[in-house]
């Protein structure tokens, strides 16, 4: 089984390689964030293709060119976005036909159902609004069901190359419903299966350490000649996702593969791991809610809401979620939740014993089964030596007993909120998976 990357691997077949090269001013400038070449990144890595490169490129014909250049010389892929529209700084399609050596034209489908639309609302077409119907003589027409400008794919020598248009609603329709089937038949023939384990209270490097080898296990050898296997690391703050890659060129030996690296992953990361796949922690959480019809409430102070919003933004979370308080002043901490007096003086409101009132509290207010609270010092300011900008006390009670948590964290506003979130929210799921308490080396 290989560790490393490279064009070849033992499965005998190249993988198909590719570029993507996203096309416009803007980008670059910084205006808008890069988020297509995120999609294309996924969505290609995911049908098994290797994405080599990610360049970004002005709404400059030269530089265009230039950049089709070097990507054909890379692999033989590539995937391309923006520049189709229809004004004098929408170069894409006079680049892509001086690099093939063709003239631009007309696409007739497009043309006509602009013309029928411009006729429909009595608007005057101007030469303008044609540029963005035209395609490179010769090209693959990519039909935009969602906007005006044709996509298209061409063929260099050995290199295929995609042309999608840069606005998000219509490029990812086009790629996923058009692009993708004809990729799918450039691919080698084998099978690539992608597995994400979701960790939460250990550091990136931590993560890694644990997993140090995890490629040379002796059951997994025996599978070295047929898949090949990659490991990447990736932050996705305060969460660290751990994906596997497996390469083969039969279904059953990639599956067999990952089963014995999946034993080996889940025994090394332990009760660091919470889930498996695209469920977010606030998803796993309330899964678990779902499936054993029990709900929730939150007390909240310094996250202001904000794991009340997390909840929230996933649909249906009506059937777990009850509702919350924001309890950010000591008087709603009083008046509301019932902290009591001596609590709030004697041990000041960011403590265990006034979480632990908070979310005993809120459940019963509420009628729950669970109760979650966080009382922290989010800063910058009001912070003090014995509780530093940070410190963040949480605490989940169920009607058997109420777990309480410290994190010392010390990161800017936002980042002490997330964490407090995110740490609230595991704090629940261990109250509700206790064998997820017994792991010491995890901070959250
Ligand atoms: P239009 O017809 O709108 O001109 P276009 O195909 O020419 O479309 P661009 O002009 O390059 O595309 O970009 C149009 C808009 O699409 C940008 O202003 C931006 O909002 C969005 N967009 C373009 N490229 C990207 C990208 N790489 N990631 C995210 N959004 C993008
Ligand atoms: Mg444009």
């Amino acid at each position: 089984m290989q560790t490393q990357r490279s064009d070849k691997d033992q499965t005998g077949s190249a993988p198909l390689t590719a570029t993507l090269l996203t096309i416009g001013d803007e980008l670059s400038r910084g205006e808008i964030i890069d988020s297509n070449a995120a999609f294309l990144g996924s969505e290609l890595t995911a049908l098994g293709v290797y994405v080599r490169k990610r360049v970004g490129c002005n709404d400059r014909l030269e530089d265009i060119v230039a950049a089709l250049d070097e990507a054909a010389q890379t692999g033989s892929l590539i995937v391309a976005s923006g520049g189709l529209g229809p004004t004098s700084d929408d170069l894409t399609v006079d680049a892509v036909s001086a690099w093939l050596g063709v003239q631009p034209v007309q696409e007739p489908v497009h043309e006509e159902r602009m013309r029928r639309r411009f006729i429909e609302r009595n608007f005057a077409i101007t030469p303008n609004n044609l540029r963005q119907v035209r395609i490179p003589s010769g090209a693959t027409v990519l039909a935009n069901r969602t906007g005006a400008a044709p996509g298209f794919a061409v063929q260099k020598g050995e290199v295929r190359a995609f042309f999608l248009p840069g606005v998000p609603k219509e490029m990812k329709p086009m790629f996923v419903e058009q692009a993708i089937p004809l990729v799918r038949q450039l691919l080698p023939p084998t099978v690539t299966v992608r597995r994400i384990y979701r960790t939460l209270g250990l550091g990136e490097s931590h993560v890694d350490h644990r997993l140090a080898d995890l490629l040379d296990v002796t059951e997994a050898r025996r599978h070295a000649q047929q898949v090949a296997v990659t490991i990447h690391y990736r932050l996705a703050f305060p969460e660290v996702l751990v994906t596997l890659l497996a390469r083969g060129e039969q279904a059953d030996q990639v599956e067999a593969a990952l089963a014995v690296l999946d034993e080996e992953v889940r025994r090394r990361l332990g009760h660091a791991l919470y889930g498996t796949g695209e469920d977010e922690l606030a998803a796993v959480v309330e899964r678990a809610l779902l499936e054993r019809g029990q709900t929730l409430a939150t007390a909240e102070s310094c996250t202001g809401g904000m794991i009340g919003q997390t909840l929230t933004a996933v649909p249906g979370s009506s059937a777990y979620y009850l509702g919350g308080i924001v309890a950010y002043d000591n008087s709603v901490k009083r008046g509301v939740l019932g902290v009591s007096e001596s609590t709030l003086t004697e041990h000041g409101a960011v403590s265990e014993a006034c979480v632990r009132q908070m979310a005993e509290s809120v459940r019963k207010l509420l009628g729950t089964t669970y109760g979650v609270a966080v009382s922290g010092i989010a800063g910058p300011g009001g912070g003090t030596q014995d509780k530093p900008v940070g410190t963040v006390w949480l605490a989940a009670s169920s009607p058997e007993r109420t777990l309480c948590r410290l994190i010392q964290w010390p990161g800017d506003r936002e980042q002490v909120r997330k964490i407090a979130t995110a740490a609230a929210l595991n704090l629940v799921h261990k109250l509700m998976f206790p064998e997820r308490l017994s792991d010491a080396a995890l901070r959250l």
